[in-house]
């Protein structure tokens, strides 16, 4: 992880919980099938998705 709070989390959507982050990636995996995985944001302490392995 990076060490740079406000860029890390700045181009990222970010959920207030694991569910709908979940269900998102859902979403995106249907449409652009992509694997993404969620995770909780000790920056911001939000959901974000992550596309990495
Ligand atoms: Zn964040």
């Amino acid at each position: 992880m990076d060490d740079i709070p406000g860029l890390e989390c700045a181009d990222k959507l970010a959920f207030d919980s694991e569910k709908e982050a979940q269900d998102q990636a859902r979403v995106i995996k249907w449409r652009r099938d992509m694997k993404l995985k969620a995770y909780k944001c000790r920056h911001c302490n939000l959901w974000h998705l992550s596309s990495n392995p």
